[in-house]
């Protein structure tokens, strides 16, 4: 079974607390009207938890429910066309006087960004992990490009000017996987790991958005052709600063586990 996790709308990103979507509780359903933006699996999944709010303004009145998507007034909406991540589903989900048993409420009523919000704390760390994979990928690759390419009588790599540019980059990814796991051994001690983890998303995002930019740059112009798998990578990797909370917010998360400590 595929899943989908249906928070973000339009208007509502990193301040998913002002999400407009609506369930009213009518005997024993719940009936959602609204959109959820840019839902990953979202033309293709099984079950879908959706974020809508079930009482007055603020955090307090999100619920979650649990949606099949073949119930009468769940719509697909646009499949979005993306930069890169293009083997992954990215989907726009529209409600319309959509039925919802009042058993597939998930958990508490009200409660439903609480529950979302921890789930992103897993979320970020499988996205620390995707980053790193995307950044180990890259220097995989220019590593090999550069004993191989030759220019001016000698291979590539036997010029400083790149021999820094890997050492500089081995060393960011090797820092980030160590937060990573890090992070990861505090949350499986059942430990408080939002500061570490956010860290950990922070860092290894930006390691592989420069493993990216540096792997493109050691394959000079074969770099930006679509023959070799850099110019995925490089691509790929943006997303990971921005989804399951944007750098931005991962640096509000940071600050505010630390002045709270
Ligand atoms: C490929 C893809 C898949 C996605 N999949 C899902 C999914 O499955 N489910 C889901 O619910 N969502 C999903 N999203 C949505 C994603 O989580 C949001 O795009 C993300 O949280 C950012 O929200 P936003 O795009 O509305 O940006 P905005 O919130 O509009 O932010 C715009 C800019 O302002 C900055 N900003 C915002 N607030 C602050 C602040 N207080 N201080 C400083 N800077 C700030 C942001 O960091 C960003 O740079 C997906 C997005 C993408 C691109």
């Amino acid at each position: 079974m595929l899943g989908a996790f249906a928070l973000s709308e339009a208007h509502a990103g990193s301040d998913p607390a002002a999400l407009s979507c609506r369930a009213e509780r009518r005997d024993d359903a719940w009936i959602l009207n609204g959109a959820k933006a840019w839902v990953t699996n979202g033309g293709t999944a099984d079950l879908v938890l959706a974020m809508a709010r079930s009482g007055g303004p603020g955090s307090g009145g999100v619920s979650t429910f649990a949606i099949e998507p073949g119930w009468e007034g769940y719509g697909i909406g646009k499949e979005e066309r993306k930069m890169g991540l293009r083997s992954s589903n990215t989907a726009e989900i529209v409600f319309r006087d959509l039925e919802v048993p009042a058993a597939n409420l998930v958990g508490e009523e009200g409660k439903g960004l609480r529950y979302a919000l921890g789930s992103l704390e897993h979320g970020r760390l499988g996205i620390a992990a995707q980053a790193l994979g995307i950044a180990s990928a890259c220097l995989d690759l220019a590593l090999d490009y550069a004993r191989e390419r030759r220019a001016f009588g000698h291979a590539i790599a036997e010029f400083q000017g790149i021999r820094f540019m890997l050492a500089d980059l081995a060393a960011q990814i090797e820092a980030a996987r160590a937060l990573t796991y890090a992070a990861a051994a505090k949350k499986d001690r059942g430990e408080n790991a939002r500061k570490e983890v956010a860290m950990a998303k922070l860092l290894a995002s930006r390691a592989a958005m420069d493993a990216g930019v540096k792997a493109v740059q050691v394959y000079g112009g074969y770099g930006y052709m679509k023959d070799y798998p850099v110019e995925r990578y490089f691509r790929d990797a943006k997303v990971t600063e921005i989804y399951e909370g944007t750098s931005e917010i991962q640096r509000i998360v940071i600050a505010s586990e630390l002045l709270e400590e």
